[in-house]
């Protein structure tokens, strides 16, 4: 087997790692490069393997550093299956779709600004190019393999995100193992991730590879927070990922109102039409959640959907206390924009970010402690109450890819490091060697590796 690293060494994002077994070539992941203008660039370049002499894809997850790069591989002349989980599959069309929108958009702002060193200004792809990558996303069944040539796929939950998995590909006798994601022990609402048994090679993810989450209670300090706001007459803004974080929240809050520690008949919002979708996708699997079914159920009960741009500017405007939750989460576009500009001049609101902030966004900033940032080309005071909840971590910790790499039952005979931050990964791999003894590395973008 031969394995080229695509993308996701070296760095959190533009998850592609290529399996060849000889006579079958398949694609595990196939990531947007985000964050730093230099990876992002990698998006623009050309794939260094053709994209028709690959048989099969297989998307660990819909996050789009995971499969935000396909509608590009498709465009450029993919022709085989995607292979992933239902539920995979459901979000992905949200989050491709939404993603093809952004490209679009993206490229209609450089034409108007002129900016673009390219005339006119390109997306990377088109909601057109997005719907022809979605038709080739075929479902595994839990449980299943399929086959593609000589190579066996089987999908394993990995937590994390609704439909995550661990992808293991299996020809000529040897198993290579990709974690994908993985998620913690004590997700609010996905199980822990499985362990994966057996691994000739082994591919980790390290996004947390040298941190240990706080161990705060996320649920009590919302509650504080949302109290405390309301008796000044203030309401809460919830900045946050459309899909995964947006359903934990709204999963607290019911259980604040339920438990008496906010009002039964606190107004909550739902600005989001993709967070509402992918609300919707996450009542629909149900059972791969780890909350009771009753739950799910009343995860929307008394919250309102905001659906049109004029629904969400009334209310923008509205005066009365409430708690919103509206994306993007890292305050970088979106509806939540027009929250923060309303709410942040005035010191009786709280702005709460629930995620993690990458550096140079308006949310970094704002949990910094920006006095001012600037919003739609106007700089907006910020006196309103600013605080970080760390506790809604879906990553696996430190710790817990340790947990997930002692279920093996032997050492994999090699495994290679992916999906952090160098100084992550290579803290992981000194662990993995340290306490483990396993043969490990971590490998350099573009890396070819005989395994
Ligand atoms: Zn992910």
């Amino acid at each position: 087997m031969k394995i080229r690293f695509l993308g996701a060494a070296d760095t959190v994002t533009g998850s592609r790692h290529l399996v060849d077994t000889g006579t079958t070539r398949v694609l595990l992941d196939c990531g947007l490069f985000q964050g730093y203008k230099t990876l992002r660039e990698r998006n623009w370049a050309p794939l260094p393997v053709a994209p028709d002499s690959m048989d099969a894809m297989v998307l660990s997850h819909a996050h789009l550093d995971h499969s935000g790069w396909l509608p590009a591989l498709v465009k450029q002349g993919f022709k085989g299956p995607v292979y992933a989980s239902p539920a995979t599959l459901d979000l992905a069309q949200v989050l491709l779709l939404d993603s093809a929108h952004l490209q679009e958009e993206d490229a209609r702002r450089a034409n108007r600004g002129g900016w673009s060193r390219h005339q006119p200004a390109l997306p990377l792809y088109t909601v057109a190019d997005a719907k022809r990558a979605l038709a080739r996303i075929v479902a595994i069944p839990a449980g299943r393999s399929v086959s593609v040539g000589d190579a066996h796929i089987r999908l394993t939950p990995a937590g994390h995100l609704l439909g995550a998995s661990s992808v293991s590909v299996q020809a000529a006798g040897r198993t290579l193992v990709f974690s994908g994601d993985l998620g913690r022990d004590d997700d609010l609402l996905m199980p822990a991730p499985q362990p994966v048994e057996h691994a000739d090679v082994l591919l980790v993810e390290s996004t947390y590879g040298n941190r240990r989450h706080p161990t705060e209670d996320v649920q009590a300090r919302l509650g504080e927070i949302i109290r405390a706001t309301t008796r000044r007459g203030g309401s809460v803004l919830l900045p946050s990922f459309a899909v995964g974080r947006a359903q934990a929240l709204l999963l607290v809050l019911q259980r604040l109102k339920a438990a008496g520690e906010i009002a039964a008949d606190m107004p909550v919002f739902l600005d989001s039409p993709m967070a509402s979708a992918a609300t919707a996708l996450y009542q629909r699997h149900r059972r791969l959640l780890r909350i009771p079914d009753r739950e799910t159920g009343q995860l929307t009960d008394g919250v309102t959907l905001v659906a049109t741009p004029a629904e969400s500017a009334g209310l923008v405007r509205s005066r009365w206390p409430k708690v919103v939750i509206s994306a993007s989460g890292m305050a970088t576009g979106g509806r939540v924009l027009h929250h923060l500009k309303a709410m942040a001049p005035n010191p009786r609101h709280a702005i709460v970010f629930p995620g993690f902030q990458v550096g140079g966004t308006r949310g970094a900033a704002l949990i910094g402690g920006a006095r001012e940032v600037k919003i739609h080309g106007e700089y907006v005071a910020v006196k309103a109450a600013v605080s970080h909840l760390e506790g809604f971590s879906g990553h696996a910790d430190a710790d817990g890819l340790m947990k997930w790499l002692g279920g093996f039952r032997a050492p994999p005979e090699h495994t290679f490091v992916v999906h952090g931050e160098p100084d992550a990964a290579d803290t992981l791999r000194l662990r993995i060697q340290d306490e483990l003894g396993w043969r490990v590395s971590v490998p350099e973008h573009d890396a070819m590796v005989d395994a």
